[in-house]
């Protein structure tokens, strides 16, 4: 489906062709849906109907799917629903068992097996809830839950206890309470939509609640997570991005993963994002057989800024029930963080942390650059291993009196 814009050389261990189509921008173009029309693909609302939600459109259209994929998509119903957009199951390699794009969002018979560290709510979001819908766990900033739906549903997702309603959870959000709580507290400055997709909700509801939020005074500072410039790039209209432009200082989180989800499509709809002056970070998850390999967490940083998008965060996959096959081992995500640090440009490079079991918060991992720490000197290594030391400061001892130190000079 995709052709490769570079020879392959056949030069034994040299990677580069590899590295260079994982860094290239392909676009996922209307693939298996070649008969229809451009101003349907491009619809947003088009490509929300036509999503793949079945077995049986799986097994027409994906050759190689597995008995394993099968299982997994005849009980997704039980656990998170399955759900791909047209565009995003382009990006699917249909050949490749595999393939990164499709670990990600086609669901397999591992997610009904579950080890006894897997819960329904690893980050214990729901004894942080003081009103439906609103997490507040952090002193200065809430996390306000907008809908239960996205536009494709991610297999590991730390929220499947209620994204796409397939437990039966029944989320159904109250803004007004929502607001409520934010308004009457003033300690909170930082307001993170979340769901579930923020940016699946229409224009005018979006407007509604960003111009309620900036109507409350000690509110500083809006963002929104969503990965529809990934699952659905179609819906960063003109429209949305002028209406966001409105609410500034408003920052916006994608999520992506592998460098391959992001095409040509998404670069332009960051890019329209990006000149809206709307400050763009990532989320990615460390997934097993998906981004778990320096070479791709290179390709995948870089292509990142050159959308103009800072990495922010490297999550370590939460233990939601179900996931223990794409969850990889701290140690390698430690490993991804060193093969960065150094080697590469310190924007490209995004905190790796933990978000703590049982609603601890987010805990950042660093390799351990200090290698003893004294009162009177710091010994550290650099990105070679070459060893440095610094001089510790001393505690301060007043020995001089206020008036004698304040002379002028
Ligand atoms: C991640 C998260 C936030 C935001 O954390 P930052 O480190 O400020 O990005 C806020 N609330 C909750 C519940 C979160 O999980
Ligand atoms: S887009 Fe986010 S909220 Fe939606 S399924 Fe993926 S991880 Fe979960």
């Amino acid at each position: 489906m995709q052709t490769s814009t570079v020879n392959s050389r056949d030069t034994g261990d040299d990677d580069r062709p590899e590295q260079e189509s994982l860094k290239a921008f392909f676009s996922a173009g209307k693939g298996l849906w070649g008969t229809v029309s451009d101003d349907q693909w491009n619809d947003w609302r088009w490509q929300l109907q036509h999503r793949l939600t079945s077995l049986a459109q799986l097994q027409t259209l994906l050759p190689t799917l597995t008995p394993e994929e099968q299982t997994g998509a005849l009980l997704a119903d039980q656990r998170l629903a399955m759900a791909i957009t047209p565009y995003f199951f382009n990006l699917i390699d249909r050949q490749n068992p595999d393939c990164p794009i499709r670990r990600q969002v086609i669901p397999r018979i591992e997610e009904t097996h579950s080890t006894s560290w897997e819960m329904i709510d690893p980050c214990g979001e729901e004894k942080h809830s003081p009103v439906p819908g609103l997490v507040h766990r952090y002193p200065d900033r809430v996390l306000f839950l907008v809908t239960d739906r996205c536009a494709a549903y991610c297999r590991y997702c730390t929220r499947s206890r209620l994204v796409s309603n397939a437990s039966g959870y029944d989320f159904h959000p109250d803004f007004e309470r929502q607001i409520d709580y934010i308004r009457r507290t003033p300690s909170v400055r930082d307001v993170l939509l979340s769901g579930g997709d923020p940016l699946l909700i229409s224009d005018e509801k979006l407007a509604f609640l960003l111009s309620e939020l900036r109507g409350i005074r000690h509110v500083e500072f809006l963002r929104i997570g969503s990965r529809i410039p990934i699952f659905l790039p179609q819906r960063i209209t003109p429209a949305l991005c002028a209406l966001l432009k409105e609410f500034h200082p408003l920052f916006l989180s994608i999520h992506t993963n592998h460098p391959r989800e992001l095409t040509s499509e998404a670069r332009q709809a960051l890019e329209r994002l990006a000149d809206a002056g709307i400050p763009l970070g990532n989320q990615s998850v460390l997934l097993k057989g998906v981004n778990d390999d320096p070479k791709v967490m290179h390709a995948l940083v870089h292509k990142l800024l050159i959308c103009r998008v800072k990495p922010y965060y490297l999550y370590q996959c939460d233990l939601i029930q179900g996931t223990a096959h794409l969850r990889t081992s701290v140690q390698q995500g430690l490993a991804i963080m060193e093969s960065l640090r150094g080697h590469t440009s310190g924007y490209a490079i995004p905190q790796y942390v933990i978000d703590a079991p049982q609603g601890g918060g987010k805990i950042p991992l660093n390799p351990d650059y200090i290698l003893s720490h004294s009162p009177d000197r710091i010994v550290m290594r650099n990105f070679e291993n070459a060893i440095f030391e610094y001089p510790e400061v001393p505690k301060f001892r007043p020995t001089l009196s206020a008036a004698e130190s304040s002379s002028p000079s």
